[in-house]
């Protein structure tokens, strides 16, 4: 079990946050730093995955839900198109270890790739 993150506080209740989409293993809020128009976070609720390497490996079909919630977020929130990152490691941007995809629309541009 991965250690205890912002983002376990934000799935307990701890840390309240405006829920965008929410399923019985997966939860959506906005990035409360956004890089574009359209940021959300998308996060599993379990604890248990630190990045999408190991995700993908463990339950690729809670990748797979967590894919189709940003295919959701994208059509509601802008024209369906989007940008998916995952940040993997301190050394390429992440900060939270509980994996996290970044979901990016809207008006995209010249937007950073990172999260
Ligand atoms: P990463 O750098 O890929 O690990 O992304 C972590 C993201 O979590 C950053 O974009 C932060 O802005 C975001 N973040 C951290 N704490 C919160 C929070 N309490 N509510 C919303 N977003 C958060």
């Amino acid at each position: 079990m991965a250690q205890e993150t912002v983002f376990s506080k934000i799935v307990s209740g701890e840390i309240p946050v405006e829920k965008l989409a929410e399923t019985e293993r997966v939860l959506a809020f906005p990035d409360m730093n956004p890089q574009a128009k359209v940021h959300i976070l998308v996060i599993p609720k379990t604890s248990e995955y630190e990045n999408v390497t190991e995700l993908a490996a463990g339950d690729a079909s809670l990748l797979s839900e967590i894919v189709a919630t940003a295919k959701e977020l994208a059509d509601k929130y802008a024209d369906g198109d989007y940008r998916l990152i995952f940040n993997n490691g301190a050394n390429a941007g992440q900060t939270v270890f509980h994996v996290h995809a970044h979901v990016l629309a809207g008006d995209l541009g010249e937007s950073s790739l990172v999260g």
